[in-house]
């Protein structure tokens, strides 16, 4: 006999995360948001005092993802993104540009503002941005590795530009959601 359609519907599992991008100006933050959001779902935009939103809904097989995606609006210096930035984040992505080295050792900085002004248990993600300006590149992906690997978390060298590795990110973070 045949599920109805709305039977099935009511076995998915709602799981609404807050993620947030961090780094410094200028590393393609809003663009990896972008490529992310108008490859998947249509991209509602909500303009607000120090970020934007980007509410997106992810179904995969048994679960239905509601992401609450922030970015922030020129304010990449520390301690002056608003506190509600980072309130009930689940995660962060903490993005660097591999042709520029200042944004690379910006990364630690960020990963404690995460630390202390996050969720208890934010799970962070380190991306490094713009591999297809491999000719500029200043950060090896060694050394990329190396850090994500002091700070625990995982590391993922992206282009928004080429659309490279973008989905990959959010995926990793459904994961890590799956395990909890
Ligand atoms: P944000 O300040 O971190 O939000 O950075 P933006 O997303 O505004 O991007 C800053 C600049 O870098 C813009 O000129 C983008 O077009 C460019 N950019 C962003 N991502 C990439 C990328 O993957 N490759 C290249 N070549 N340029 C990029
Ligand atoms: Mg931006």
């Amino acid at each position: 006999m045949e599920t109805p359609k709305n039977e099935e519907k009511i076995t998915k599992k709602h799981y609404g995360i807050k993620i947030i991008l961090v780094g410094d100006t200028n590393v393609g933050k809003t663009q990896i948001i972008r490529r992310y959001v108008d490859k998947t779902f249509d991209d509602i935009y909500v303009s607000t005092i120090g970020y934007d939103l980007k509410p997106v809904n992810i179904e995969l097989e048994d679960k239905i993802f509601k992401l609450s995606i922030y970015d922030t609006v020129g304010q990449e210096k520390f301690r002056s993104i608003i506190r509600g930035y980072f309130k009930n984040s689940a995660c962060a992505i903490i993005v660097f540009d591999i042709t520029n080295e200042q944004s690379f050792e910006s990364v630690k900085q960020w990963f404690e503002e995460c630390k202390s002004l996050g969720s208890k248990d934010i799970h962070m993600v380190l991306v490094g941005n713009k591999i297809d300006l491999e000719d500029k590149r200043k950060v090896s992906e060694e050394e990329g590795n190396k850090l994500a690997d002091e700070l625990g978390i995982n590391y993922f060298e992206t282009s928004a530009k080429a659309g490279k590795n973008i989905e990959t990110i959010f995926n990793e973070i459904y994961e890590s959601i799956n395990k909890i």
